[in-house]
């Protein structure tokens, strides 16, 4: 096949090469269309010649999704722009390659928040983000990105274009359930059952007032029980419990550039208040700190973050740990090492139980701690291991396998938020009875019936 926007040469093939997984597959070829018709059209001759298509964004996939060597990377970036935006409604329809987090700028220049915060959203498209169904820390009170998509337009395998829209309806008894809402096919499909080509989007008022809050406590434990009583307070409206350990929390210190912050501390919980219905009410920063003082953090320690930009700065300091780590795990990358990143999530009131034996895997294993942080008022810890060589990789695999045996076992999900992509395949069936990943596969052999849409993604 060799449409105009198809090409062959290495140098550009190299460049959509690697994601933020570690891993490394240099496609057969490269397509960069910029019309829905060049996507239709690159489908339909795909379909015709078997040739597989696996689509990527921004290529912040942490799970190998977005790369492959079978076939031909769809790269929609340059599918890009917002489309509508009607104020009446709240709703914006966008392109598949437009930047998440400029889209978000814009929307708030004109009063509209976008709630999905994935903390790389930068970066990410909203094709991506749609296909992943990101999350971000403001997840806690705004869910991830499945319930602000309203519609989709979607290319599929053969080339035929489609739109879906949610129905609206409180009441629905047509139909088994799978059924009833095709947006959701799509939402978090990894590029396994069609081309994303546009999104309609929920939008919600910008809240008025938001004071973030970074307390650090004497122990984790004492930090995760603060969480918990954060999320289950009456007088508190969190729209995010963020939780950083002590190897995290001294990656935000030097982010800050501010060494000294509760230098003693074993970790740090970062939260934000957001008065419900966007009320101009003055946060409860009282009831925060007493909260916090019952237990065990000390007021003096506390650091509040008000305004815009101190928010921002607060932002930078969250995504420096992901950033540092995945700095640390590609600069192993020679010798067969990465980072090993999780994205498990337990029941948010089991999340101290679930890390304690997340550590004890790890120290029996004799391997070094995960640096842990993330959304804990969602339960849901990242644990950032970095591999030095390939040795190293096999024995870290074992204890990350070990641990989500054991968060299932607490009623938890392997994966929460990166999606499965092609490094976490293989503990898909840890959590999903043999009947679900039956009707998965179901689905996509109806959508997808030749297989060519992300082979080795999500399924073996
Ligand atoms: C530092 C860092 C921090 C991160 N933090 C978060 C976080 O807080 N929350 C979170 O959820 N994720 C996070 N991620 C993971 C990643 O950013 C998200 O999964 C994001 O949604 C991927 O978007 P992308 O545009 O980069 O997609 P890509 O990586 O390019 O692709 C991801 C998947 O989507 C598919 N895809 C891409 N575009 C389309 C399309 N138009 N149609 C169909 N399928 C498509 C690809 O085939 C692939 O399966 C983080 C990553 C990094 C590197």
């Amino acid at each position: 096949m060799t449409p105009a926007h198809i090409v062959t040469d290495e140098s550009i093939r190299l460049t959509f090469a690697r994601d933020v997984s570690g891993l490394e597959m240099l496609p057969e070829a490269v397509a960069r269309p910029t019309s829905e018709q060049e996507v239709a059209e690159i489908l339909r001759q795909a379909h015709a010649e078997r040739t597989a298509v696996t689509c990527a964004g921004g290529q912040t996939s942490t799970t190998g999704a977005s790369i492959t060597d079978q076939g031909i990377i769809l790269a929609l970036r340059g599918l890009d722009g917002i489309i509508d935006l009607d104020e009446r409604a709240k709703t914006v329809r966008v392109r598949a390659g437009t930047w998440l987090g400029e889209l978000k700028r814009r929307l708030a220049s004109s009063g509209y928040l976008f709630p999905p915060d994935p903390t790389s959203e930068d970066d990410v498209t909203i094709g991506g983000a749609v296909a992943c169904n990101a999350s971000g820390a403001r997840s806690l009170r705004y869910g991830p990105m499945r319930p602000h998509v309203l519609a989709l337009r979607v290319a599929l395998a053969n080339g035929d274009v489609i739109d879906v829209r949610r129905t609206g309806l409180e009441k629905n008894t047509a139909g088994y359930a799978i059924a009833q809402e095709p947006v959701d096919w799509f939402v978090g499909s990894e590029g396994t059952l069609g081309v994303i080509l546009e999104a309609e989007l929920a939008l919600e008022p910008l809240p008025r007032r938001v004071t973030g809050l970074g307390i650090p406590f004497p122990t984790e434990s004492e930090a995760l029980a603060f969480v918990v009583a954060a999320r289950e307070s009456r007088a508190l409206s969190p729209r995010c419990l963020e939780f950083f350990d002590a190897r995290a929390f001294a990656i935000a210190r030097s982010a800050r550039g501010d060494e000294q912050w509760a230098s003693n501390a074993a970790a740090l919980v970062y939260a934000e208040e957001a008065p419900a219905g966007g009320s101009d009410d003055e946060p409860p920063l009282d009831e925060w700190l007493a909260l916090a003082a019952q237990h065990g953090a000390r007021d003096d320690d506390v650091l509040a973050f008000d305004g815009e930009s101190a928010l921002r700065d607060a932002r930078q300091m969250r995504h420096a740990v992901p950033a540092t780590m995945n700095e640390r795990g590609a600069s192993y990358r020679t010798a067969g090492g990465r980072k090993v990143s999780t994205d498990w999530a337990v029941p948010y009131r089991r999340l101290d139980e679930a890390i304690h034996s997340a550590r004890r895997l790890a120290d029996d294993a004799g391997i070094e701690q995960a640096v842990t942080y993330g959304h804990a008022g969602n339960g849901h810890p990242h644990q950032n291991f970095v591999a030095r060589d390939s040795g190293e990789l096999a024995r870290i695999e074992r204890v990350v396998e070990a641990t989500l045996r054991g968060v299932i076992a607490l009623g938890g999900t392997v994966s929460a938020e990166h999606g499965i992509g092609k490094l976490k395949r293989r503990w898909l069936p840890l959590q999903l009875h043999p009947t679900q990943l039956g009707v998965m596969r179901a689905v996509k052999r109806e959508l997808d019936p030749l297989g060519i849409l992300a082979p080795g993604n999500v399924f073996e």
